[in-house]
């Protein structure tokens, strides 16, 4: 089986070179073909980071086994990291955190064992860079959460958590406040919840999350979270045990997955061969069970919890007192271990059962669309406008504007309501949301709001407009704080 491999920029070169350097002396049945993505790819002018022979490869192998990459500042370009996981709808993010033998922490130290599964959203939230400025001082990021998504990560995290068998799967959020987004991602969580009895589902506010992981991270199994929510949990979890060294990553999507470690480049330290390449080579046992390769990926994590249980470290951590491996020495001293018993190891040890991913040649882009259930109707719209002037005039001017159709229900800045009720002490930016909504319940059609738009343009100018939608009886639009 073929899989296509990206070294990727600074360390991402030596640590590819150890991780695969192991898999051969363990006679992993895989052939690698080395695509051309990163840093340099961008200065040859492929502005997405990869040739298209890249593209090629990973859509004909369905596997993509990649180093870390930078980025280049100031040029406008996209990360190619986060390029490669919504191109191929890796929709799911999966990062296992464990309590390692001879990675000393807090916890370890305290004889408190953890083992997190964080499963985090891909492809959405703020993470589509959608980003305007809308005046010189007011910047906006468009955050969607949709529901085909959210039950596509969901869906996975359950299924994950069920064949792990996990006693809990938590979903973590932030509902409270961002009721329609994070509302969306919840209600979906307990939509799946429904088909896993089994399992003991529940949820809990993100800062709350962060704050229990740090005091009693023992108590948490699987959690699922939206994306921005899920990068920042995920390297908290990495620090509970040891540390970015220690942190890998798997993007699963349904036909093409990529696996790579946490970290970035680490440029401070690339080219002198000292990294430490347990992250990677994590991701790496990730991608062989993936793929089926079970007895392979239970003896080199084994070989691997061997050696770090024998105090064998690179640099970056371990007893400062003994002296520490390069990255080449390291990836040897594991393959010296292998088929040595560590106190811990991995289970279950399965033989290999190779599984390819399921590949074909779609002819046109997957809609994933869920079933409409309830009538829309177009309740008002919130016309976004560039301003200096105080609520009250603003108001002054938007009444004229109304006509017989609209009324005007309020003025926010910042999202606070300044006008028809506000506080003196609020201070504002350049940038108000008028909200108009129809004078009685009858439904306002596209052409009602472009009048208003045309009319609204001879006194202000308009940097964004959205429509306000009931859907069935139900509200789908949030209030101005103090509405
Ligand atoms: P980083 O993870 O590269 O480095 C942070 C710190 O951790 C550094 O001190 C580094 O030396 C250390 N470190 C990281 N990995 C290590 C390892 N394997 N062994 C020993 N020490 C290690 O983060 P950064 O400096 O913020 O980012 C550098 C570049 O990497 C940026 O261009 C960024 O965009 C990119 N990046 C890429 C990915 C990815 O490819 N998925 C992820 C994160 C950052």
């Amino acid at each position: 089986m073929k899989v296509a491999v990206a070294k990727g920029d600074g360390i991402g070169p030596e640590i590819m070179e150890a991780v695969l350097n192991i898999f051969n002396a363990n006679g992993v049945p895989l052939e690698y073909e080395y695509v051309d993505m990163g840093k340099w790819v961008f200065d040859k002018g492929y502005s997405n980071g990869m040739t298209p022979a890249a593209q090629q490869a990973i859509e004909t192998y369905g596997i993509l086994f990649k180093g870390p990459m930078e980025t280049p500042k100031g040029k406008g370009v996209k990360s190619v990291n986060v390029t490669a996981r919504k191109t191929w709808n890796t929709y799911a993010n999966k990062r296992v955190f464990q309590t390692l033998h001879g990675v000393d922490t807090v916890f370890s130290k305290a004889g408190i064992p953890i083992d997190i599964t964080i499963v985090r959203e891909n492809i959405e939230d703020t993470y589509g860079g959608i980003e305007h400025m809308l005046t010189h001082d007011v910047s906006l990021s468009r955050r969607f959460i949709t529901r085909p998504g959210s039950m596509q990560v969901i869906r996975y995290a359950f299924e994950m958590a069920k064949k792990k068998e996990a006693k809990r799967i938590t979903c973590g959020h932030k509902a409270n406040i961002m009721k329609l987004t994070d509302g969306l991602f919840l209600e979906c969580f307990y939509e799946v919840a429904k088909e896993y009895p089994e399992l003991k589902a529940d949820d809990i506010i993100v800062d709350d999350l962060a704050m229990k992981l740090v005091v009693r991270p023992n108590e948490f199994d699987v959690v699922v979270l939206t994306n921005l929510q899920g990068d920042i949990i995920s390297d908290l979890c990495a620090g509970l045990v040891g540390g970015l060294g220690f942190a890998p990553s798997a993007n699963i999507g349904d036909h093409i997955s990529i696996f790579e470690a946490v970290h970035g480049t680490a440029p401070d330290i690339a080219g002198r061969n000292i990294a430490n390449p347990t992250a990677l080579l994590l991701s790496g046992l990730a991608m062989l069970r993936h793929i089926g390769l079970m007895e392979n990926a239970a003896t080199i994590e084994n070989a691997l919890l061997y050696t770090l249980e024998s105090g064998v470290h690179t640099g970056d951590f371990g007893n400062k007192q003994t002296p520490s491996l390069n990255t080449t020495q390291f990836a040897a001293a594991i393959i010296s271990n292998f088929g040595k018993t560590p106190q811990n190891g991995a289970k279950p040890l399965l033989a290999n059962s190779i599984v390819t991913p399921t590949l074909f040649q779609p002819d046109h882009n997957a809609m994933m669309e869920s079933k409409e259930t309830e009538l829309e109707r177009i309740q008002g719209a919130d016309f976004f406008i560039e301003s200096n002037e105080q609520p009250a005039d603003i108001a002054r001017k938007c009444l004229r504007h109304a006509g017989l159709k609209f009324k005007l229900i309020n003025i926010s800045n910042r999202g606070t309501q300044v006008w028809p009720t506000g506080s003196i002490y609020t201070n504002l930016v350049n940038q108000y949301n008028v909200r108009f909504e129809t004078v009685d319940e009858n439904a306002l059609s596209q052409h009602d709001i472009s009048g208003l738009y045309v009319s609204l343009i001879g006194d202000f100018k308009i940097c964004s407009l959205e429509l306000l939608l009931m859907l069935g009886n139900k509200r789908a639009y949030s209030l101005a704080q103090g509405q």
